[in-house]
């Protein structure tokens, strides 16, 4: 059973989130921390805590959350923006539950630390 997360936390509610996007597959809220003047999370429902966990069964799934990360940015007036998975500790993950970030309002500088 995979384990608990902040997001699973947020995900049934017991912990709130400002939330941006919404359906059956996936739920969308603002960064607690944000990097950026737009920076969003765009996690599935379904509990797979890395992009490494994913299998072919959620190919599906993994293009949907790709839509929705370019639905938002349109929600949110941008036209640049940077899509991040961050996969694995040393890569920068801090929550085992896979998600988006959606990082946009600013320049960017590449390539990223
Ligand atoms: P990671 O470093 O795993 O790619 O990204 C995790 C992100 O989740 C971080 O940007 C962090 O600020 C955000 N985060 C951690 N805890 C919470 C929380 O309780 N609420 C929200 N909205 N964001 C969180």
């Amino acid at each position: 059973m995979a384990e608990e997360t902040i997001f699973s936390q947020i995900l049934q509610g017991s912990i709130p989130c400002e939330e941006v996007y919404s359906d059956e597959l996936c739920l969308a809220f603002r960064d607690i921390q944000p990097q950026a003047p737009t920076h969003i999370l765009v996690i599935p429902r379904k509990t797979i805590p890395s992009l490494k966990d994913a299998s072919e069964e959620d190919s599906a799934l993994l293009g949907h959350l790709l839509l929705v990360t370019s639905k938002i940015a349109n929600q949110e007036g941008l036209q640049n923006w940077r899509t991040v998975i961050n996969t694995g500790e040393a890569a920068g993950q801090t929550v085992f539950h896979l998600h988006l970030h959606i990082i946009g309002g600013r320049d960017l500088s590449w390539p990223p630390g």
